[in-house]
């Protein structure tokens, strides 16, 4: 081709792994690799109702353009919810709706990323934050993690060491791809130092409310008395993710730069899909859906912890998540995930390689598992099937 695209361009390649993956789409696959909600959760006959509701009360206004900042019912039922499940004390003025918070963390890259500045981030972090915020051109310094979060002296050091670091970017809650969850004492410190160096933090919480035991813990942005987390979460995995309706909570200063954002992106999102929402939570019991899906999960966790148990041989660990929707292996250091997958691809099961999720490569040995789109008795044949091609692996 002849012609020329923008510097940005150059910073995004397509994934090998992604065309590996195209092959998961076979009937035959168990696949592991997704991040996928239970397709079977999904209330597909209240919808339809719901549909019917919305355009019957709203008639046009449901088809038309709507404000930058969202629904203003959603809004507030966003903020009453956050407030009752993460600890903070936020209103309708804090929330911006975005189509879903892939969206705001496009829209983060854009408010506070020039080329060369650097992007602090858990090691490993989430796939497709790389990939947004890599458009605009990040250093990204992964800060070593262990089970109870960022290791506060290290990235202490960091802090220390780095001028050009303008956002750090966290999922305290059931990581994607580890499945941990920050402890309190971590929680505390990393605000403590956060406050102390003014830097941004993207608080990314998908999957907070997807919890199978003990209490929920205080969000970052419960603890922020700085103004400076951007907490951001989805009704995709509470709810339906092709509604594509996420939001991002915030002070209203930084509210406003975001909504100077999205006007240049896309206007506002769907009315209809913030309607379709705000009407299901009043017409159903929208914590009573949530608490169905923590069943299931629970139910699919304990199955593939219980196989993982079972069925791997020595040497091989993973994490045992609390809540969310993914493990993470840990292959001994001579196997490479890669090979792994190819391996099990001829016995019809896939997964991700963890590479992956690390923004400068390195960690070959890992693989992240997502048990909440199969059920049961695929989890069982599927961990079989990987466990099996692990042992074959090591015989090689
Ligand atoms: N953040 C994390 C950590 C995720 O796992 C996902 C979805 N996989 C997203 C953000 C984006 O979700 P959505 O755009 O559907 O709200």
């Amino acid at each position: 081709m002849t012609v020329t695209f923008a510097k940005r361009m150059s910073f995004l390649q397509a994934s090998e792994i992604r065309e590996i993956l195209k092959l998961t789409q076979k009937k035959e696959m168990i696949s592991f690799a997704g991040g996928l909600p239970a397709a079977e959760s999904f209330p597909v006959e209240e919808m339809k109702k719901i549909a019917v509701k919305v355009l019957d009360e709203n008639g046009s206004d449901a088809l038309q353009y709507s404000t930058t900042e969202g629904y203003e019912p959603l809004r507030e039922k966003i903020a009453e919810r956050m407030n009752r499940k993460f600890q903070t004390k936020v209103s309708a003025n804090n929330i911006l709706v975005t189509c879903g918070s892939q969206q705001a963390l496009d829209f983060s890259g854009k408010l506070f990323l020039n080329e060369g500045d650097i992007v602090l981030c858990e090691s490993p972090t989430y796939l497709a934050a790389i990939s947004a915020l890599k458009a605009y051109g990040p250093k990204f310094i992964a800060v070593p993690t262990d089970e109870n979060g960022m290791i506060i002296e290290e990235l202490e050091r960091i802090l220390a060491a780095q001028n050009k670091i303008k956002v750090i970017y966290v999922i305290t809650d059931f990581q994607n791809p580890t499945g941990i969850t920050w402890s309190l004492e971590r929680r505390t410190a990393f605000m403590k130092l956060v406050n102390e160096y003014k830097i941004p933090v993207i608080e990314d919480n998908p999957y907070g409310e997807l919890r199978f035991e003990n209490q929920i813990l205080p969000s970052l942005k419960s603890m922020d008395t700085e103004g400076l987390v951007i907490f951001t979460s989805t009704f995709s995995k509470t709810f339906c993710p092709g509604l594509r309706i996420g939001w991002i909570a915030a002070e209203p200063e930084m509210i406003e730069k975001y909504v100077l954002v999205k006007q240049g992106a896309d206007l506002c999102t769907s009315i209809r899909s913030q309607m379709e929402i705000s009407c299901f939570m009043d017409e159903y019991d929208f914590d009573l859906n949530v608490q169905k899906l923590v069943q299931l999960y629970r139910t699919r966790r304990n199955v593939m912890v219980d196989m993982l148990e079972k069925t791997l041989p020595k040497g091989v660990t993973f994490t045992r998540p609390q809540g969310g929707l993914f493990l993470w292996v840990e292959l001994p250091k001579q196997m490479k995930a890669l090979d792994l997958l190819q391996d099990c691809l001829k016995k019809h099961v896939a997964f991700i390689p963890g590479d992956s999720f690390f923004p400068n490569g390195g960690v070959e040995n890992a693989l992240r598992l997502n048990y909440s789109s199969m059920p049961e008795e695929k989890i069982r044949e599927g961990i079989r099937r990987l466990s099996q091609a692990i042992k074959e692996y090591e015989k090689k």
